[in-house]
């Protein structure tokens, strides 16, 4: 029996409120001794607004706080929003860490190709497998998803059983992996369910996300037809999508051929843990030269638009062994995440100048999400009859249409957090306190909080650019050398066309002349007047106030 004073919490401390980084923590028990687990550990991706950044990580600190309370880490599968930030956080908890064959695999693929990363022990559960951690019983519920083995999660405490149900969809056929178990879910829902944590990611969108099937049939179709080369960009830890590419070329004789590291890596993964036995080995790029253009589908990182990678590389026609021209066809497997719109825009604007036809998801089913869409989400809580349901894995937007499609389809409490909320499950469901929840940026190879001045300087720096000034002071508040001015990220002269350089100088000897005497001798007071000095005579003729560093020095 629980105790009297045990409770069953839930807090997201990533995810919610946002797409990507995940890190969902269940706990239970007496409010002072509380056992926790947590469910994932993702990252997010770096836009505009933080320049430097590539990666965003959920700030731990509670869990470290915790870190003796806390049992383990259950990973739901290998996106990146879901286990990225695993190898730099995982040495902050040195925690158990949970995960089926595939993801084990592919974290410790990654492992491997980052120097210096941590070796994490991770005990291995099979599909539709069940653990105990603690007061927790866990057991693993097959999704189909864009990515081999996505697993919710039925967490069963003596207060009741939760559904987390990490990331999926409905889809009969799936092409790789079994379909979603609508047998166990409904037996839960016939045991009881009090909770579903859900993914609210397609929440705004109405019928049901086309199957797996469909864009085999399409890409099929569309290699068939090729006139000339094919390209095909698709997420590379989409197995299931590579073997409907590599299917598809397979009946009409042409070889598959990898660009780009990430496609090698999850190939090799895929290999290794028995989802690619019935295909074809891949070929490497260098071979692409030498096979005829209707034997050949180059299956290319990129579809992102990321610079460095594979597709942007060849759409420049700067790819050391792959190149399309007229006559080609190019596929987008995919669509751009929200902020890459421009990037991926760029890359089929090179492809397009190079005589490339270029398929997207605009004109052909080459692409389906991984999430579920209004009737599938309909079609989960009828079969599991949630007590309370609480979106997650979602924009603000996509929580609120997932919390009022719960409310119609008649879920008896909704609840809708941010992260960080504490949430109590039960007994008598509510937020009930708030949890140390932020960022992390990941800036070089330093772990950076996102409340530090780092980011914002370098935002500012990238607006307005930087003025510095050095000059030597003897003893009596004679300027011995100097100033010496230097100008970044600053136009070279203004509207009149005076040189800012010389702007900049006069500024500061006006300034400096300016002072009383005494005041001269006085280092920090000189630095502070040639500081303002100087910034409004750059913001005088240029309508910016760039930043001003003003160094002085005494012999
Ligand atoms: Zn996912
Ligand atoms: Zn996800």
């Amino acid at each position: 029996m629980a105790g009297k004073s045990d409770e069953l919490v839930f807090a997201p401390l990533g995810g919610v409120g946002e797409i990507g980084m995940n890190l969902a923590i269940y706990g239970f028990g007496d409010a002072q001794r509380r056992k926790w687990i947590a469910v994932d550990l993702g990252v997010s991706f770096g836009g505009d607004d933080l320049p430097g950044i590539d990666l965003i990580m959920p700030d731990i600190r509670f869990l470290v706080e915790e870190h003796r309370n806390l049992l383990g880490l259950v990973l739901t599968h290998a996106h990146e929003d879901h286990f990225g930030a695993v190898l730099d956080l995982w040495p902050r908890l040195k925690i158990p860490v949970y995960a089926t064959p595939f993801t084990a695999a592919l974290l410790e693929a990654k492992r491997q190709s980052e120097p210096g990363a941590p070796e994490i022990p991770v005990t291995i559960v099979p599909l539709g497998g069940r653990f105990s951690l603690g007061p927790f019983d866990i057991e693993l519920v097959s999704m189909a998803h864009s990515i081999p083995e996505s697993n919710g999660l039925i967490i069963r405490t003596k207060l009741g059983t939760v559904l987390h149900t990490g990331d999926w969809k409905i889809d009969p056929t799936p092409v790789l992996g079994p379909p979603t178990d609508e047998a166990k879910l409904r037996s839960l829902g016939n045991e009881g369910c009090l909770a579903l944590v859900g993914d609210s990611t397609n929440a705004v969108r109405e019928g049901r996300s086309p199957s797996e099937m469909e864009v085999a049939k399409t890409l099929a179709e569309l290699i068939r037809t090729a006139p000339g080369r094919v390209g095909v960009t698709t997420f590379a830890s989409h197995v299931g999508r590579l073997r409907s590419v590599a299917r598809a070329a397979a009946a009409c004789d042409r070889e598959v051929v990898l660009v780009g590291r990430s496609m090698e890596r999850i190939a090799q993964v895929a290999r290794e843990t028995g989802y690619l036995e019935d295909i074809r080995d891949f070929r490497s790029a260098d071979v692409f030269g030498y096979l005829p253009p209707e034997k050949v589908v180059a299956l290319c990182t990129g579809s992102q638009g990321e610079a460095r990678a594979a597709l942007a590389r060849i759409a420049e026609d700067d790819h050391p062994e792959v190149s399309f021209s007229s006559g080609d066809r190019v596929i987008f497997s995919s669509r751009a995440i929200p902020g890459n719109e421009k990037a991926v825009m760029r890359v089929i604007n090179g492809l397009v100048a190079r005589g490339v036809e270029v398929i997207t998801d605009r004109d052909h089913l080459v692409h389906v999400s991984g999430h579920p869409r209004r009737a599938e989400l309909q079609d989960m809580i009828g079969w599991v009859r949630p007590h309370i349901l609480i979106p997650a894995h979602g924009e603000t937007l996509h929580m609120a249409e997932h919390a009022a499609l719960a409310r119609r389809a008649g879920v008896p409490k909704v609840i809708t957090c941010r992260d960080g909320d504490l949430v109590r499950l039960a007994p008598q469901p509510g937020i009930v306190d708030e949890l140390p929840a932020g960022r992390l940026y990941k800036d070089g190879s330093l772990l950076i909080g996102a409340q530090e001045r780092t980011v914002a300087d370098r935002r500012r720096l990238g607006f307005a650019g930087i003025v510095s000034v050095a000059l030597t002071l003897s003893d009596k508040g004679e300027l011995v050398t100097g100033p010496r001015v230097e100008l970044t990220g600053i136009p070279d002269a203004d509207a009149a066309g005076a040189a800012m350089l010389q702007l900049a100088h006069n500024s500061v000897l006006e300034a400096f002349k300016s002072m009383p005497k005494p005041r001269r001798r006085d280092p920090d007071a000189v630095a502070e007047a040639l500081r303002r000095a100087v910034r409004s005579a750059i913001g005088t003729a240029w309508k910016k106030k760039p930043i001003c560093h003003v160094h002085v020095l005494t012999i």
